[in-house]
């Protein structure tokens, strides 16, 4: 028997959950399930992570888990147990698949829409790393890192070979945010050579987000960052039917955690009117990591089978005439052991998970310089009144000021465009002798004089690695 971790979760969590678990029961899966709570019940009790530690510790034990839908409660703690679950086991992939389903009639049926957003799942804005920097001027750090990168670039195209995949999208921002969106980029481009049996390309992801809608059918695998994968995944899981359809898999190298997209839908909770095929879909993933292939493809055919036979739940078909939770359990069930007639099969291989080093650098530049100073300062004055003040208060120091910006637009010296500045602004200092590096005794003597005058919200170093600028251009600086 293997050990999984049950989490029923909050609202409609533990009917989808019980639903599925019935299913996996029938189909003669050898899973031997241990219920731990998580979610709106803990926080309640006043645990502020909403995880409690034998919850914790049986997720150590089983390293797989089949979780419901956990909502965050207001009042009650402030960070989400969804996300507190996914930091603590480092699962950095969220796999979300689209597939259209017979019997569920959707503007795109018939289209043959059969695709996986494989998302960044702990970086990114999700670092959740955000500072008011005045009063009236929020910050919030997108950090992108070459490993977690690599890991996700790999593990969408072992994804992709895993399931007889044959293209890998990569959808990134990188025309704006060249360092952070562009890392995943130039990862990508670096990594795909590696499966050449496997057609890569990159694309925009405002254009992804448009060629999704217009011609879904183009794209097999996507792999992207936190945030664009989110959105991203929301829409695909649309173009099939919505979210009472989609799946999904958060992937570690040492935990899994399968679960529905979709949240507790708490209006629903109890009323055995819900949609259990995400988390049908969850349980299949699961079985599939587990090497389980036949349990998977048995439900997996039974649930196609049921959806054809026009067994449909209240989200597809409304309240006339829809089958409850249960009863759509129940079918699937009576269904084990027929085929779909309309389903593709796909043969599934196990999953490579990726092999990365734990050695926390991955990039060792052979030469690092600090070629000057970003000095982030609060102020409520006009740009000449900023600019010419830190010019002089560095009039004897190995540093000059380069620009003042705005928001990220130069508007010291000034450009001649209005620009509609609040009060938090950078002053760019660079070194006047270019071949000098600044030490952070330069550094810090440079910003004690300017901590005289100036309120500093905070700094940025510089740098240039093996001779390249390592910091991207303000608005209007050349
Ligand atoms: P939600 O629970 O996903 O529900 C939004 C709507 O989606 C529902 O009102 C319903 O639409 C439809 N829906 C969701 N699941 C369905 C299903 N299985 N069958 C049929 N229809 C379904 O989103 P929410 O209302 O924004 O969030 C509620 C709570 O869930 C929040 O506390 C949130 O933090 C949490 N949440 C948790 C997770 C997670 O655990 N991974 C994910 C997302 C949200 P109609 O109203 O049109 O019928």
């Amino acid at each position: 028997m293997t050990l999984v971790t049950l989490i029923p979760g909050d609202g409609i969590g533990p009917e989808v959950v019980d639903s599925a678990r019935r299913i996996v029961d029938a189909s003669g899966a050898p899973i031997e399930w241990e219920p731990r709570q998580a979610g709106a019940e803990v926080f309640k009790q006043g645990l502020p992570t909403g995880v409690p530690q034998d919850t914790i510790d049986s997720i150590s034990r089983s390293r797989v888990v089949l979780k419901g839908p956990l909502e965050t409660p207001v009042g009650f703690g402030e960070k989400s147990a969804n996300v507190t679950l996914r930091k603590l086991f480092e699962t950095y992939a969220n796999i979300r698949p689209a597939r259209e389903f017979p019997g569920v009639v959707t503007p795109y049926s018939g289209r043959g829409i059969d695709l996986v957003v494989v998302r960044e799942n702990v970086e990114d804005l999700y670092a959740g790393i955000e500072h008011m920097q005045t009063p009236g001027v929020a910050q919030c750090l997108k950090v992108i890192s070459r490993k977690g990168c690599e890991k996700i670039v790999r593990l969408a195209f072992e994804f992709a070979r895993a399931e007889g995949r044959s293209s890998v999208a990569c959808a990134t921002k990188s025309n704006i945010m060249k360092l952070t969106e562009g890392l995943l980029k130039r990862t990508f481009e670096e990594i795909a050579p590696e499966y050449p049996e496997i057609e890569s390309w990159h694309v925009i992801v405002d254009n992804c987000a448009h060629q999704l809608v217009k011609r879904p059918e183009q794209f097999d695998v996507i792999v992207t960052t936190n945030m664009n994968g989110d959105i991203l995944s929301d829409l695909t899981s649309a173009l099939v039917g919505g979210l009472g359809f989609a799946p999904s898999a958060n992937l570690g190298s040492d935990v899994a955690i399968f679960e529905a997209v979709h949240g507790s839908a708490p209006k629903y909770a109890g009323k055995n009117t819900i949609n259990p095929t995400a988390m049908i879909g969850a349980a299949v993933m699961m079985l599939r990591h587990l090497n389980l292939f036949d349990q998977a493809a048995a439900i997996e055919n039974a649930l196609l089978c049921t959806l054809e036979q026009g067994t449909l739940t209240r989200d597809v078909v409304g309240d006339a005439g829809a089958a409850s939770t249960t009863a759509f359990t129940d079918a699937i069930i009576a269904n084990l052991g027929n085929e779909s007639a309309s389903w593709p099969a796909r043969s599934y291989r196990p999953l490579k998970m990726p092999e990365i080093t734990r050695d926390p650098v991955m990039v060792r530049p052979a030469v690092r310089r600090v070629a000057g100073l970003d000095v982030f300062v609060e102020f409520g004055g006009t740009p000449d009144e900023l600019g010419t003040s830190m010019q002089r208060l560095v009039e004897s120091s190995p540093v000059e000021l380069k620009i003042v910006d705005n928001r990220g637009t130069r508007v010291f010296p000034a450009t001649g465009t209005p620009t509609d500045c609040v009060d938090a602004w950078r002053c760019r200092f660079v070194m006047r002798d270019s071949a000098a590096g600044l030490s952070d005794a330069d550094l810090l003597t440079l910003l004690s004089r300017l901590a005289e005058e100036h309120r500093f919200t905070h700094i940025e170093k510089l740098h240039e690695f093996d001779g390249v600028q390592a910091y991207s251009k303000a608005q209007g600086e050349d």
